[in-house]
């Protein structure tokens, strides 16, 4: 399949990872928008959140709970924010599901 994410899941694409389980991969984003910006990724591909069901939805909580674990290893204390963008309206550019964990600024709402 030609996504950029399970290419970089499968070691394909070399990157390196700040974590990896049986579940997830996170590493750093290529363009950054904050002084810490991770990439959380489902390694089951998942195209969107519009893919999520009852059946498949735990991975959102496992991905919430290392966004917080991720957070305080980088030193978030003073707050963060998790976001995923869908689909096209979304601004979502990569169409594997993943969630960005962004802090060490403060950031602005409403978003762009
Ligand atoms: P989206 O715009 O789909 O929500 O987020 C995709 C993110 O993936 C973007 O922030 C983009 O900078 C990042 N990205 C795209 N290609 C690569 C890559 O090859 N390596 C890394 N580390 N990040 C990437
Ligand atoms: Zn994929």
């Amino acid at each position: 399949m030609d996504c950029l994410f399970c290419k970089i899941i499968n070691k394909e694409i070399p990157t390196d990872f700040i974590y990896e389980d049986e579940k997830v991969v996170a590493f750093k984003d290529i363009s950054p928008q904050a002084p810490v910006h991770i990439l959380i990724i489902p390694k089951d591909h998942i195209p969107s959140n519009d893919d999520i069901t009852h059946e498949n939805s735990a991975i959102v909580g496992h991905v919430f709970v290392l966004a917080k674990n991720l957070a305080k290893e980088y030193g978030l204390e003073e707050g963060y924010r998790i976001v995923n963008n869908c689909k096209e309206h979304g601004g979502q550019s990569v169409n594997h599901i993943h969630f960005h964990v962004l802090g060490g600024r403060q950031m602005l709402w409403p978003p762009g």
